[in-house]
């Protein structure tokens, strides 16, 4: 634990005051200061407060303290890297998928992720909010297409909004008939879990619409009691919650850390939803794993842990084609069927078991 955070009261957003408070090297200022003029910094208290500065390997530095490798540019990697923009209709709209669209309300977090595939659109200076001319729009859009059943509501972060402000908008969406469900993608909850109060969770309820809340979590240590404390506040209020994550090479690309990580989400009553492969976003090729590595730990989780506890890991094919499972595949076709598909009354299996043995479906006679 940091001495230097304990009466830590304000959001760190400079590299100067990273390195005063022992999270960052004096030494790397000139480049942390490159790294910050091109991609927004900031540390809630209650993040630099978890930070171990004299662990270089710190699971929750690398998430948020910015890092002179933020400089390399690897080829492949893109500003926009899962393609919203390929997909946006309106200013402030996405529209991937028939029965749904992002609606990105603001453009600022209480945390700027090193990691974050929107790191190039997020930030001061990026844009605070829609204006209500592009807000009105992007509610117009929704209202004339009746395919729209559920809308997620991302950005940077939303519940940066006022309560007062997001109690209209969650109106505003319900009262579109079509609309049905309203997704909330957050990181609040654990970075600054005092932002949920009792009227911001009254905002999120709505009449007429059923509200979900998605949670980005990366490392179980980020489920302080504060947070947990404000998950279930949530949850007893009667919005459900599912989670998401990414995969991040020396934050949870390990077993034990990604076990404890989804164990905590089911004890806090959320659901594990996604498990994110590292998008493409420029500079976060040191945070990236290999696609096969993210197999073999979704094979080891399944080996250790309940069906509650299993995220899906997913890929955002680049481009704006839109997300795919990429976890282990169990079922193969038995050798000799293999040559003779074209006969079903033979068809056999291979299905490998949570302890990687290989059975024949239907069992040989
Ligand atoms: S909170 Fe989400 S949008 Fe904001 S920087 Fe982190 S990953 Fe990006």
């Amino acid at each position: 634990m940091s001495e230097t955070s304990f009466n830590l009261t304000s959001t760190l957003r400079e590299p100067t005051e990273l390195a005063a408070r022992g999270l960052a090297s004096v030494g790397d200022l000139p480049d942390l200061e490159k790294v910050a003029a091109r991609y927004a910094v900031a540390v809630t208290p209650e993040m630099a407060a978890l930070i171990d500065p004299d662990d270089p390997d710190d699971p929750i530095a690398r998430q948020f303290i910015p890092s002179v490798e933020e400089l390399v540019r690897e080829p492949g990697e893109n500003p926009d890297p899962i393609g919203d923009h390929a997909y946006s209709p309106v200013s402030g709209i996405v529209h991937r998928y028939p029965d749904r669209v992002l609606f990105k309300l603001v453009h600022v977090c209480a945390v700027y992720c090193r990691f974050c595939f929107r790191r190039e659109m997020v930030g001061p200076g990026k844009g605070s909010a829609l204006s209500q001319g592009a807000y009105d729009n992007a509610l117009a859009y929704i209202r004339a297409h009746s395919e729209i059943w559920e809308v997620i509501l991302t950005g940077g972060d939303p519940l940066m909004l006022s309560p007062r402000r997001l109690a209209e908008i969650m109106a505003d969406l319900a009262g579109i008939d079509h609309v049905r469900i309203i997704r909330i993608h957050t990181r609040i909850p654990v970075v600054d879990p005092a932002r949920i109060s009792r009227e911001m969770i009254a905002a999120l309820k709505v009449k007429g619409a059923t509200t979900w809340v998605a949670l980005h979590v990366n490392h179980a240590r980020e489920f302080t009691g504060n947070a947990r404390a404000a998950c279930a506040d949530m949850i007893d209020a009667g919005i459900p919650m599912v989670s998401q994550s990414v995969l991040l090479r020396g934050v949870n690309d390990n077993i034990a850390a990604l076990e404890a990580l989804m164990r905590a989400f089911v004890e806090c009553r959320i659901k594990p939803y996604y498990l994110h492969h590292g998008d493409l976003a420029p500079g976060t090729s040191h945070l990236r794993t290999t696609l096969e590595h993210g197999q073999e730990l979704m094979r080891s989780l399944r080996g250790r842990v309940s069906g509650l506890c299993q995220p899906e890991y997913v890929l955002d094919i680049p481009g704006g084609h839109g997300k795919s499972p990429v976890g282990p595949n169990y079922l193969s076709y038995e050798d000799s069927f293999s040559q003779q598909r074209e006969q079903p009354a033979e068809t056999r299996y291979r299905i490998v078991d949570y302890c990687g043995d290989v059975h024949l479906y239907p069992p040989q006679p």
